[in-house]
């Protein structure tokens, strides 16, 4: 699963997931392109990858803004030359209400983040990778894109809207050697998590509870998931929704 000599984005690459992943591509020689909204955690992640010998720029983003989305790529192309893969997973996950008590305004910001910024990351990257016939695509969707989630509406909306998101792309560009896939966390132990369990303490040993596992998972190992799909060892797979659950969604 070696990414020598290609060119890697990562969205939300400043902090858990998006991190963990940009470190473990440059141990398998990606050159990488950290974007996300806080320049201290992306700076922090591109200053890890130096500091253990790798290349890396950051690029300050918000994925839900389409002039930035676009200016993104044409800074990683004009860095680099070229864009291998893309691992469209910034997220956000909003305070935990049920359905009849979510604002409008949370609803339309989880949405704009989650579900248009994935799709604004697809529009721009996508005709790049045709440009120079071919790359791969990951996006960050969640367990909650392919079943409900108690007290995360407009979260699930927008996963569930990123699996739609991938499939489609992936049919549209398989003949063109592009493949598009969706991983699928359930409960990671990050900085997003640990906000949701100080919202909601119980959330903790609940997810555990409800997890055939019996416990979190590891930014590491939705990382491992994610280097197999940007890497040729996945190079039939295309349209798929790998999920990095303990099994919570085979139950
Ligand atoms: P995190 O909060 O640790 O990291 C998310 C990163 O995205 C942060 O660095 C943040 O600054 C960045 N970001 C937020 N809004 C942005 C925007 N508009 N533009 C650019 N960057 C932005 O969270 P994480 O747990 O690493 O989550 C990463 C992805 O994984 C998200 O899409 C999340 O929904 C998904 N996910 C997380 C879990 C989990 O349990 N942690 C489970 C399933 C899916």
């Amino acid at each position: 699963m070696q990414l020598n000599g290609k060119i890697a984005l990562i969205t939300g690459g400043g902090s858990g997931i998006g991190r963990e992943t940009a470190v473990l591509f440059a141990q398998h020689g990606a050159s990488l392109a950290i974007a996300d909204l806080n320049p201290e955690g992306g700076q922090a992640t591109v200053q890890q990858i130096r500091d253990a010998g790798g290349t890396a720029v950051f690029i300050q983003t918000d994925v839900s803004q389409a002039a930035q989305v676009e200016t993104m790529v044409n800074v990683v192309v004009a860095e680099y030359g070229r864009l291998d893969i893309a691992f469209n997973n910034a997220g956000i996950e909003g305070a935990p209400v049920r359905t009849i008590d979510v604002t409008e305004a949370e609803f339309d910001q989880i949405m704009a983040v989650n579900a248009k910024g994935v799709w604004l990351c697809l529009k721009y990257e996508i005709p790049q990778m045709l440009q120079q016939g071919g790359g791969t695509i990951i996006n960050t969707a969640s367990v909650a894109g392919l079943i409900g989630a108690h007290s995360m509406p407009a979260y699930a909306a927008s996963k569930h809207a990123v699996v739609g998101l991938t499939r489609t792309a992936a049919v549209e560009y398989a003949r063109k050697g592009i493949r598009v896939n969706a991983v699928c966390p359930a409960i990671i132990r990050t900085a997003m998590v640990e906000r949701a369990i100080a919202h909601l303490p119980q959330l903790e040993q609940g997810a555990m509870q409800n997890n055939p596992s019996r416990r979190l998972g590891t930014p590491q190992e939705v990382a491992q998931a994610v280097l197999w799909l940007a890497s040729d060892a996945s190079s039939f797979t295309t349209g798929a929704t790998l999920t990095v659950d303990g099994g919570l969604t085979a139950q």
